[in-house]
């Protein structure tokens, strides 16, 4: 096998805020595999979370290259996943790329769909929410009228009394269910407090309330919270589940954090042997990373893909979302293509 890799950026509509960042762009790194007459394209977006940035994910792409085109077979999609994890116990984003386009490559050449492959039913993939980053009331306004085609909306918070105001903001403009992610943004106490009146607000549940390394603090308001809490920080693959499964009703696993289709795989599987709902969510990134995702999320409860709703120059097409609800389509490999 073959592996070339290209950085692009990816611009944001708006710039986007978080409780821990602000950002207008982001690079992501383009992965494609080629065996004969076969490529399969893949992808790993840059997170500054996790530190990994393009840098980071070219060399680790550069250090995989033999292990990569040392397969014979590239159907053994699970050993290259083991060979490549062993290499680092980071760079989860470069190691997902890889594993996109290794399951595009051997989708294409088998004539089947990802999610076929994976034994999936494209008709139960679930509705994804449409994301609106931190912003003045005023701006929130506007962004809420944008998401007008979309029938959920996840909201971030984590920016004190702001918070109220946001959600106020929105709640006058629309009754569409909200789902908060507050990305660390949250101290103990002032996290029960929100939720508690976030539960007066038809707020479906809460998404990381406290910094990743509160342990203690999140079983106190795992206690006391009004509603669902849904660990994304806390998890990146599948061993992170088992230590945190006590504090939380479910988990937002993503492909760049968990290790592309195949860790992906092993964290739901794992949160739902411990019981745990499952949600699954993007980067900020192309179609290729989206549509990857969109292929596993027949597997999950609630869907948040909708980076390439947020973005304005993504070079390619693949998933498309109608009326909210994620539709694949049926051609062969994660059927994603560059825009003519
Ligand atoms: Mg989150």
């Amino acid at each position: 096998m073959n592996l070339d890799f290209t950085t692009i950026r990816v611009d944001l509509i708006h710039t986007f805020t978080v409780a821990s960042s602000s950002s207008k762009f982001r690079n992501t790194v383009v992965v494609t595999l080629s065996d004969n007459d076969t490529n399969g394209t893949g992808e790993a977006p840059s997170s500054s979370r996790y530190a990994e940035d393009d840098t980071s994910i070219t060399k680790f792409l550069e250090d995989a290259r033999d292990t990569v085109t040392r397969l014979d077979d590239p159907f053994c999609i699970e050993e290259l996943w083991v060979a490549i994890d062993r290499l680092s116990t980071e760079n989860m984003a470069a190691k997902s790329g890889l594993n996109i386009a290794l399951f595009d490559l051997v989708g294409k050449k088998l004539g089947v769909p990802v999610y076929q492959l994976l034994g999936l039913n494209p008709a139960e993939t679930p509705i994804t929410s449409f994301t609106i980053g931190i912003d003045q009331p005023e701006k929130i306004k506007l962004k809420v009228a944008e998401a007008e085609p979309h029938p959920v909306l996840k909201v971030k918070l984590g920016q004190g009394d702001l918070d109220y105001d946001i959600i106020k903001t929105i709640k006058n403009a629309t009754d569409k269910p909200i789902r908060v992610d507050a990305n660390e943004g949250w101290q103990r106490d002032e996290a029960v407090r929100k939720i508690e009146w976030l539960a007066t607000q038809k707020v479906e549940y809460v998404e990381q309330p406290l910094p990743a390394d509160r342990l203690d603090d999140m079983k106190w308001v795992h206690e006391r919270s009004a509603l669902p809490v849904f660990a994304d920080e806390n998890v990146k693959r599948a061993s992170d589940i088992p230590g945190i499964a006590a504090l939380f009703d479910g988990v937002n696993i993503k492909l760049a954090k968990a290790g592309g289709i195949t860790g992906a795989l092993k964290a739901i599987h794992t949160a739902r042997a411990h019981g745990l709902k499952v949600m699954l969510g993007c980067m900020v990134e192309t179609a290729v990373a989206s549509t990857a995702a969109a292929h596993l999320s027949p597997l999950v409860d609630y869907a948040d893909l909708d980076s390439t709703l947020l973005t304005k120059n993504d070079p390619f097409e693949g998933v498309k979302i109608v009326d909210g609800k994620l539709v694949l389509g049926r051609e062969p490999g994660l059927d994603v293509r560059k825009k003519t």
